[in-house]
């Protein structure tokens, strides 16, 4: 995605645009595919930036992510089925949200308002879109700065406590539990605090049709701007001169001439396999050389066919389940993610559900050690277990779920390239460091990088403005004045209604 976006706006800077992908299909992490006939979406849960008056809406509209594309409102995070029978909601409403934790816990009523309040305070985090922070000048930085100031204060005190920490604060054991299952327990709470402000913006839709869908409109908006995508066209290695980048060299031996180069495949990749004569930049080094401190979460992806109707069911239902191994991790709850909500995924008004079964480097590792037959049968059990557990959950028959496919973390390495079969960037702990990197590559004017790398936890909309930017330093260096189109296209989608 990031790729696809610095293109487009290369093309609009008038730049010719050549992109090389390994893959049969552009889109990278954000696709899908089709098993017997029925569409497997492989990414978009929730996409930042699907209410119009955020700020990177314009710039996915800009990339033709939404058109004329209905895009649905995610009016619940998740809701939690609780082993002593209780539910409970993770409403996207601020209202409602606070109304629903009141009523579960009457007794937590202080924390939860505190909590409610700082979400409040989170909705005021801007996404430098328009241009990359260095290219600010101080009146923006300023400007940047004050629209931001009522977050800062929760941000430096929430990006030291993880998530599991601050569960311990809610007497009781159910709201914690909600936001450690909804998040992962190691995250920090700055980043579970960005995500509910999304929710609660209505900021944090998904688009009908799926991921791959987008990700192929996207494809086209470049390809009509004059844009050329080589698929199937794996690159062996950035070619690099003394201080300058020559091009690339495909796998095939083909050298590909080019005046910049932006690498958009995944960083760990990029600095070991792609540029292995040059130093990584320090920013990963640290991290990459720490995993226990920067871990990577990757996932098994259970696909499953519902043959009864699923319409009454949440979009994700979230259980509590005795302690099942997956792969080398351990789980104690899973969620079933159910598409009926989208008419356009549903083949024959049968409902695709997706269950995405969290990993760390300890089960890639292990899986990369196994034979073919071992991997299959690996993958073929998982299935078969979360198929037989997800019928128990819903309370519908085994025989009205059909297994479609299971996916693993080596498939993400396998189609992309994806370090450990990492879908996200590093995890933000409270012991992460620092923000974000640039897209400058130090000693080498004209190699950047775009993508989720550059800013952890990564996800879609780090990609999107990475790629935008990495396109503002290669104006920059040029000594151009960046056109930014977007705005006039914004006007338009205004009128985009979310539902
Ligand atoms: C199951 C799942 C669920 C997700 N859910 C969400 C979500 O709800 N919301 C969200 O925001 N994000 C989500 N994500 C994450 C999101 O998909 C990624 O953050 C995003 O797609 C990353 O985009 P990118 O452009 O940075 O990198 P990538 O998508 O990894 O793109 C890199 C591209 O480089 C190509 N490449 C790699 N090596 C080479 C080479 N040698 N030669 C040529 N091409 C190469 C790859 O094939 C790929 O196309 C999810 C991901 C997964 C897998």
């Amino acid at each position: 995605m990031s790729g696809m976006t610095a293109g487009i706006y290369l093309l609009d800077n008038g730049f010719d645009v050549e992109i090389y992908e390994k893959h049969s299909i552009p889109g990278g992490e954000c696709t899908g595919w089709v098993r017997e006939g029925q569409y497997i979406d492989g990414c978009a849960h929730w996409l930042i930036g699907t209410n119009p008056g955020s700020s990177l809406y314009p710039i996915w509209e800009h990339i033709g992510a939404f058109e004329n594309t209905h895009l649905y409102d995610n009016d619940n995070l998740s809701t939690y089925f609780f082993a002593d029978g209780s539910v409970a909601s993770l409403h996207s409403d601020i209202t409602s949200l606070e109304k629903e934790l009141i009523a579960l816990s009457p007794k937590d009523k202080r924390q939860i308002r505190s909590f409610i309040r700082t979400i409040e305070a989170y909705t005021h985090v801007v996404i430098p879109t328009k241009k990359p922070i260095g290219a600010m000048n101080i009146f923006e930085l300023i400007s940047l700065g004050i629209k931001c100031l009522p977050f800062f204060g929760p941000y430096l005190k929430y990006r030291r406590t993880s998530v599991e920490e601050y569960a311990k604060k809610f007497k009781d054991k159910r709201i914690g539990d909600m936001l450690v299952r909804f998040m992962g327990g190691d995250y920090n709470m700055h980043s579970l605090f960005y995500v509910l402000q999304g929710f609660c913006t209505r900021d944090a839709g998904v688009p009908e049709g799926g991921s791959l869908k987008m990700a192929m409109r996207v494809a086209n908006r470049f390809k009509s701007l004059g844009g050329v995508i080589h698929v199937a066209s794996p690159v062996k290695k950035i070619v690099l001169g003394k201080s300058l980048v020559k091009g690339i060299e495909l796998e095939d031996g083909t050298f590909v001439k080019a005046d910049y180069v932006i690498s958009s495949a995944d960083a760990h990749f990029t600095f070991n396999k792609l540029l292995p004569d040059l130093k990584m930049p320090k920013f990963f080094k640290e991290r990459f050389s720490k995993p226990a401190d920067y871990q990577l979460r990757s996932a098994f992806q259970v696909s499953l066919q519902a043959n009864c109707p699923m319409d009454d069911f949440p979009r994700m239902c979230d259980f509590e389940i005795p302690e099942e191994i997956v792969g080398k991790d351990r789980i104690t709850s899973f969620v079933i993610r159910n598409h009926a909500f989208d008419k356009s995924l549903s083949r024959n008004h049968k409902a695709l559900l997706t269950i995405l079964l969290p990993t760390y480097e300890g089960t890639y590792d292990y899986l990369a050690s196994l034979s073919k037959e071992e991997y299959a049968s690996v993958k073929k059990d998982i299935g078969e277990r979360f198929k037989k557990i997800a019928a128990e959950k819903l309370g519908i028959k085994e025989e009205d779920l059909v297994l479609l496919d299971v996916t693993s973390p080596l498939t993400y390495s396998h189609y992309a390239n994806a370090y450990k079969g990492a879908y996200m960037s590093f995890l933000t702990t409270k012991k992460s460091k620092g923000l974000m990197v640039g897209c400058r590559v130090k000693g080498v004017r004209n190699l950047l990088l775009s993508g989720q790398w550059l800013m952890p936890p990564g996800g879609l909309p780090v990609a999107l403005f990475t790629g935008k930017h990495a396109a503002y330093n290669i104006c920059q260096l040029e000594r151009k004045k960046f056109i930014d189109k977007e705005e006039t296209r914004v006007k338009g989608a205004l009128k985009t209604k979310i539902a």
